[in-house]
């Protein structure tokens, strides 16, 4: 029975470690923090990564903490309905639907699907050395472990990656973000429907959760570690963003304590040109760390740990395993990090005459796109 190492407790690793440990692999995620950190933002799972979960195994439980989505959309910063995708088109395209999560809910879930013991906090990796058959891991501790593979599922920071790939390097999108969860009823029109406003240079998002909860998110153009963006406040956000629909005004007002804001600005890493060194892989973040703009970066990682683990489970060696999840995920990953940041720059426009033209093609292309589209992105097979 092969021993996999994994490097990282997010959804990447703990997927991964969920598929191999069903799989019969011994596995064991080492995770850098000594305890769970605040997860305190929401995340949208849409069908592709529904689906993922579902060759997991885990579909039902995960969306009994999550809350489903009737209806996403974007729409102009003067209230008008831009684009919008129903769960009713996603389920006759693709035959699954979006479901949107508290990131400690589903973290929390993912944690508790593994055996007491399969997380190791409070240990950072810091170097591997492939021995033969073997990989020999190194934590900042001083301690080592040996495994048959690695995979290293240490988000956008990878220090895998950073062994592997030294020249890969992190791109500053242009833009800046803050996430929270307020507590509000949204009333029953709207407790299922999630919408993206778009406005000149800023963006503002509300993401029903269940239990009255929202994820609200607003991006705007800046300078990278821009100091007054970092501290912005409630009234930072209700000066901003004061020409937006009501809705968002009303979110606004919710927003609490300083503390409740999550700021952080929008990056990404182009995929290096192979995933895979020997023994050792590279999933999720780590991987292809892609701009948030279609809500993707946890599902691909999701799709990751369902192919790594069916290629190590039926290719006959560790090395031709490898090679295959490669094959089957480059064009993908490369794809969507692409489009992702080709939508942020659309979305982030503030020119008058150039966000007109985009509202304008925006709501003329419609539906329109909508079939082929929504296949190619979420119609997966594993
Ligand atoms: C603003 C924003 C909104 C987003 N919204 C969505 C969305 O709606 N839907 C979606 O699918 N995706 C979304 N994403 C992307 C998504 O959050 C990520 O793609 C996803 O969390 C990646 O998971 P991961 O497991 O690969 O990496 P991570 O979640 O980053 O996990 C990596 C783990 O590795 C640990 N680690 C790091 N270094 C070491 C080390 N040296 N040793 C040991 N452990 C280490 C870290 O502590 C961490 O626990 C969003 C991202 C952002 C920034």
């Amino acid at each position: 029975m092969k021993q996999v190492i994994i490097i990282g407790a997010g959804i990447g690793g703990l997927c991964t470690a969920i598929a191999l440990k069903e799989q019969g692999f011994r596995v064991k995620v080492y995770e850098r923090f000594e305890a769970v950190q605040d997860l305190g933002a929401g995340i949208i799972l849409h069908p592709n990564a529904i689906r993922a979960l579902e060759e997991l195994g885990i579909k039902n439980a995960v969306q009994m903490v999550g809350h489903q989505l009737h209806q996403l959309g974007v729409v102009s910063q003067d209230g008008e309905v831009l684009s919008a995708i129903s769960s009713k088109t996603l389920k006759d395209e693709v035959g699954e639907t979006m479901w949107s999560f508290h990131r400690a809910d589903l973290h929390a879930l993912l944690m508790k699907m593994l055996p007491e013991g399969a997380v190791e906090m409070g240990k950072t990796f810091v170097k591997a050395e492939q021995k033969g058959e073997k990989v020999e891991v190194h934590f900042k501790d001083g301690t080592q472990v040996e495994g048959d593979v690695l995979i290293g599922a240490d988000g956008m920071n990878s220090s895998v990656r950073k062994q592997f790939v030294p020249e890969s390097h992190i791109r500053y999108s242009g833009y800046t973000c803050w996430r929270g969860v307020v507590q509000l009823d949204l009333g029953d029109q709207m407790d299922h429907v999630g919408m993206e406003v778009w406005g000149r240079g800023k963006r503002f998002g509300i993401i029903p959760l269940s239990g009255k909860r929202v994820y609200w998110f607003a991006m705007e153009n800046s300078d990278p570690d821009d100091e007054v963006m970092m501290n912005y406040h409630r009234n930072d956000f209700q000066q901003s963003f004061d020409d937006f629909p009501p809705e968002v005004q009303r979110v606004i007002s919710h927003i609490g304590e300083p503390h409740d804001i999550i700021w952080g600005d929008i990056e990404e890493v182009k995929p290096p040109k192979t995933l895979v060194f020997g023994r050792v892989a590279l999933i999720g973040d780590a991987a292809h760390a892609m701009t948030p703009n279609l809500g993707q970066g946890g599902g691909i990682a999701i799709e990751d740990a369902v192919v790594i683990a069916k290629c190590l489970t039926d290719s006959p060696s560790v090395e031709e395993a490898l090679d295959r999840y490669e094959a089957k995920r480059l064009t993908r990953v490369m794809q969507m990090v692409k489009r992702s940041e080709n939508l942020g720059k659309i979305a982030q426009w503030e020119g008058r005459v150039s966000v007109a033209i985009r509202n304008w093609v925006t709501k003329k292309m419609g539906d329109s796109m909508n079939g082929p589209r929504l296949r190619k992105m979420y119609d997966v097979r594993f």
